[in-house]
């Protein structure tokens, strides 16, 4: 001891450590003074040597930071915590331990302090969490965030929906069914042109309710042409009343919306009829109709918030153009329409509108149905256009002036073929279903630090958890995930299940079963035939296929080879199917059940070994014997 050092000096990070031996006393004991921010503190510490006094440095390092990381620059795990953190939006101390002099000897000091011999060694306000994999669980099970700041008060509620709609309402019934507090939040901005609807989102307002229902109002006219064949009497000439059809169908929309309200009383969900916005990673904002502003806490939020129609950038669209969002309500009859757009949204209502009766034209950029089977798209366009659909197409509208005033008004677009031809027509309404924006803008997701991507679509990971883990979010706002009511719903009740329950059940986005209901309805499961050749190339795809003719449309002597049936195989797979598509006469009924069979991994001898139901459109799947690769006949040959 007699030739030990008085007295050494050295310094980590920004930290200068100073070491006296203790004057007077031949003892091991020295005094440590640590010179940081101006403010010198001195302790005794243990016995020398090596370590004690690292330890030191480590305490004062943890206690001092809120997130603390010991870490080294090349370590592919202390990068992972690093970003993960990043992504979070919460600061942390990093020590790079293969950059510091002593860094061997901190580390060992961590060793002997934590038990964790290895980097990254993470401490949360003085508290050792562990390394990697301890930090990306904690985030995971939304403890993370907890343990950074841990909640000073009660908040108001276990989980905040904002949303109610579809997804938005399922979630919070089911959230509350497992006795949890719940708010939901649900406010609809009005339309450039006014109009507004109640709680219960898309689907029961402005999409799949009242669109099925007008979908079923243009049916009816075609079979009332139908019904003559059978030997009803029928007046010469058949009107629809747009007024009648349009009151009767916001009635129902109007007890839809009262049911929803009774729903959630009774489930003692919360409603809240205002718009609500982040505050912090545990507050929103709300502001309700009449601008009054409050503010609620809660643990963990959904995000249900869904899509709102775009309009394209050009003169007088919002002036003069209509979206789905009004067309369902509105108080005329639109008269002679212009639909803009190619997809779902245009092709539906564009088909319901004719079928009663309108001059319709669609305006088409490119293709009919992106992302669909394409010849099955081809086959809907030729059956609209022999039913009297005026299609225009490649073309794009460059501007929309207003002709007349009146309900509805007239309006010229101007508009230009993709080969530079100019077009100009005019129409009393132009409706534009040119896709939907995700309503991710305006919500306060900068403030919390909730990712989105570049057009607005949220990235979820299986647990539908966004990056900030005690928001989460489901339904048309998240980013690759089919956007359809049910889904919607599913991925609602299955998350407040996993969040309040020992459920661990994730949602399936896959071979989700879809319909599009142009007056011929298209059913779709699985893979288009293009898709399936490039995913597994063509040799091990076969299709098998056939036209088919509905017997309901023999005695009214309607059109042969309109309907149309195929199933996609993958070969070395044992022929299992991965595509099915059906367009003909209750397409959606049909798609139901065979989503189930899809769903169990069916194959083409599974379909062959079922008994079809006769006489129905949906046996023909079960008695499916020609080949695209063959070149054979399918047409149709009657019951
Ligand atoms: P939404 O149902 O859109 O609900 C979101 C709710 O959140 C809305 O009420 C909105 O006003 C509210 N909101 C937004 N921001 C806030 C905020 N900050 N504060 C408070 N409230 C807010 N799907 C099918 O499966 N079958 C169909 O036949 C079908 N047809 C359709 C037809 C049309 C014309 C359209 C447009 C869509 C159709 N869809 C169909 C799609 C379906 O409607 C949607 O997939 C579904 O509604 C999505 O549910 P969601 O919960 O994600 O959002
Ligand atoms: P989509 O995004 O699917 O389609 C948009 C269409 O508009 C495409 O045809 C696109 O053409 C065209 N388009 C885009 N921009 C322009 C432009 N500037 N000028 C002209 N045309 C343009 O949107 P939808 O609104 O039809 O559907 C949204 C979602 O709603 C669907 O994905 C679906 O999940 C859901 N839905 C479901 C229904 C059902 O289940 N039956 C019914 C209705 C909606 P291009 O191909 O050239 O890009």
């Amino acid at each position: 001891m007699n030739n030990f050092i008085k007295k050494f000096v050295f310094k980590v990070g920004n930290t200068t450590f100073q070491f006296n031996r203790n004057k007077g006393k031949l003892t091991d004991l020295f005094t440590s003074t640590i010179k940081r921010a101006g403010s010198p503190v001195s302790y005794t510490v243990g016995k020398m040597p090596p370590t004690p006094d690292l330890k030191a440095v480590i305490n004062d390092l943890t206690s001092k930071n809120k997130v603390m990381v010991f870490s080294k620059t090349t370590c592919p795990f202390c990068i992972q915590v690093k970003e993960l953190f990043s992504s979070i939006k919460v600061d942390y101390k990093a020590m790079e331990l293969d950059t510091e002099s002593n860094g061997t000897a901190l580390q060992h000091a961590l060793a002997e302090m934590t038990g964790q011999r290895t980097v990254p060694s993470v401490f949360i306000n003085g508290k050792h969490l562990g390394g990697c994999d301890d930090t990306k669980r904690a985030h995971r099970e939304n403890k993370l965030l907890a343990m950074i700041n841990p909640p000073t008060e009660k908040y108001d509620y276990d989980l905040i929906v904002i949303g109610g709609g579809s997804g938005g309402l399922a979630a919070s019934k089911a959230a509350a069914a497992l006795g949890k507090k719940v708010a939901v939040f649900d406010f609809v901005k009005p339309t450039p042109i006014g109009t507004t609807w109640g709680l219960g989102g898309t689907c029961v307002n402005v999409g799949c309710i009242p669109k099925k229902l007008m979908h079923q109002a243009a049916l009816l006219g075609h079979s009332f042409h139908d019904a003559k064949a059978f030997g009803w009497q029928m007046p010469e000439s058949i009107q629809h009343n747009w007024e009648t059809m349009k009151n009767a169908i916001q009635d129902h929309i109007g007890s839809l919306n009262w049911g929803y309200r009774v729903q959630l009383r009774d489930k003692k969900v919360e409603y809240k009829n205002a718009y609500a916005e982040f505050v912090d990673t545990h507050t929103v904002k709300a502001v309700d109709k009449k601008g009054k502003e409050i503010s609620y806490t809660a643990d963990k939020f959904i995000l249900a918030t869904g899509e709102r129609p775009r309009y394209p950038d050009i003169p007088g669209a919002k002036e003069y153009g209509i979206t789905s969002d009004d067309l369902f309500s509105l108080p005329y009859c639109p008269g002679k329409t212009l639909v803009v757009g190619a997809s779902y949204v245009s092709l539906e209502c564009g088909g319901f509108l004719q079928a009663l009766g309108l001059d319709v034209t669609i305006m088409v950029r490119s293709i009919l149905l992106r992302g669909f089977d394409q010849q099955m798209a081809e086959k809907i366009g030729e059956y609209m256009d022999k039913h009297g659909m005026n299609f225009i197409r490649p073309c794009v509208p460059t501007k929309i002036e207003q002709l007349e005033e009146g309900k509805p008004g007239k309006y010229r677009v101007t508009g230009q073929y993709n080969d530079g031809t100019p077009y100009t027509d005019e129409f009393n309404t132009v409706l534009f279903a040119i896709g939907r924006d995700a309503c991710t803008n305006n919500i306060g997701l900068d403030k919390v630090g909730v990712n989105v991507n570049k057009s607005g679509f949220i990235p979820v990971d299986d647990n539908e958890q966004t990056n900030i883990s005690n928001i989460y979010a489901i339904g048309d706002i998240l980013e690759g995930k089919p956007e359809l009511t049910p889904v919607a719903i599913q991925a609602g009740r299955l998350l407040a299940n996993r969040l309040f329950s020992n459920s661990t059940t994730l949602t399936d986005y896959k071979k989700v079963a879809t319909t599009v209901f142009t007056p011929l309805e298209y059913g779709a499961i699985g893979y288009s035939e293009e898709d399936a050749i490039k995913e597994f190339g063509e040799s091990s795809i076969e299709v098998f296929h056939t036209n088919f003719r509905p017997l309901e449309w023999t005695v009214p002597h309607r059109e042969d080879n309109a309907c149309y049936v195929k199933l996609i195989c993958l070969i070395p797979d044992d022929m299992r199917v991965i595509g099915l598509h059906v367009l003909g006469p209750n397409a959606g009924e049909i798609t139901q059940g065979y989503a189930v069979a899809m769903k169990l991994n069916a194959t083409k001898a599974d379909f062959d070994d079922t008994i079809g139901i006769h006489p129905t459109c949906s046996e023909v799947f079960t008695v499916l014997d020609v080949t695209k690769r063959s070149g054979g006949d399918v047409s149709q040959s009657g019951c």
